[in-house]
């Protein structure tokens, strides 16, 4: 009789999987209607990864044939560099991150992490060495300890512990009446949008990726809880190649290099003084944001 369940179990086990995957995809980026399009090239060899720079070749790609989103993109995230993509909305920035997750192929140029064009490698492998902070991260109706574990398969309570306090999660979970065995989600305990970006950290950090994609938080959090949470991704970015994507662009002034991107192709890159020097969209953008934070405090009064 187990012999005969065994397969039904690993059934259920592969469809739990790729379930939770695309819950997780969807959760990251709204993808929830997005088919499944790539496939593992026969024989394909898993990803190896030293020192992981992220290159983006002559990339062209578009979700329908009539409409190009990347027009030949060229940019490189190098190794252990912290590099921020700014743009206009709807410039492709979320698409960036969906190709370099390997949720499409391009229609032109190549990808590459550590030299070798993802479409080579098993995606498996792949999205083992990513890791994403989305903007709203979803939770399971399940305890805290187990949306941290999610990260990684087989994570020991240790390592669960570690990443809660990498994620500054220790304070709150330190309240809760059975700690990490606290329900939240839908069915219990609710927790506010900067606790959930936290659980999320933790889950990342439970994985321990070699390349980070962050999706910035759009949503209003307020400017303390903002603050303390980018000092957190700063922290947990740190000596990992890692791409934030950005909305508001308070929030990346530091960073190595920002990407600017406009009309589908890569329109300045520099440290935020060298753009703020060219006088171009960048500062043009910066500006328009200043004004705008300006109004609003005007406003206020
Ligand atoms: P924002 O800052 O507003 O989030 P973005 O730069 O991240 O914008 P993307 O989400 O990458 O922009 O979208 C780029 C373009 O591709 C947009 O014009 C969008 O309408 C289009 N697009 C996005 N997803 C799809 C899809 N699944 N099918 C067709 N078009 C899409």
């Amino acid at each position: 009789l187990t012999q005969l369940f065994r397969p039904l179990d690993m059934l259920g086990m592969v469809y739990r999987t790729i379930r939770q995957g695309l819950i997780d995809m969807a959760q990251m980026f709204d993808l929830i209607d997005t088919p499944v399009e790539v496939a593992d090239a026969p024989g394909a060899p898993a990803l190896i990864v030293k020192r992981p720079t992220l290159t983006f070749d002559n990339v062209v790609f578009g979700y329908e044939p009539e409409r190009t989103i990347l027009k030949g993109l060229s940019f490189e995230v190098p190794a252990g560099h912290q590099v921020a993509l700014v743009g206009p909305s709807g410039a492709g920035k979320s698409t960036i991150a969906r190709l370099v997750f390997r949720f499409y192929d391009p229609q032109g140029g190549r990808i590459l992490i550590d030299g070798q064009d993802i479409r080579g490698v098993t995606q498996a492998s792949l999205r083992q060495a990513i890791g994403i902070v989305p903007q709203d991260s979803v939770l399971f109706n399940d305890t805290i300890g187990y949306n941290i574990a999610y990260g990684r398969g087989g994570a020991t309570m240790d390592e669960v512990e570690a990443a809660a306090r990498g994620a500054a999660l220790s304070h709150l979970i330190d309240r809760l009446p059975d700690g990490f065995d606290t329900e939240v989600g839908e069915r219990g305990l609710k927790l506010s949008g900067g606790e959930k970006q936290r659980v999320a950290i933790a889950r990342t950090l439970v994985k321990n990726p070699p390349i980070l994609l962050l999706d910035e938080a759009t949503s209003a959090l307020d400017s303390r809880t903002e603050q303390d949470i980018l000092a957190t991704l700063h922290a947990v970015a740190e000596g990992r190649t890692s791409l934030t994507i950005a909305h508001r662009l308070s929030t990346i002034a530091d960073a190595d290099t920002i990407l600017v991107l406009n009309e589908g192709r890569l329109a300045e890159q520099g440290t935020h003084a060298q753009l703020l020097r060219i006088g171009g969209l960048y500062a043009d953008m910066w500006q328009r944001q200043a004004d705008a934070v300006e109004d609003a405090g005007v406003a206020a009064e």
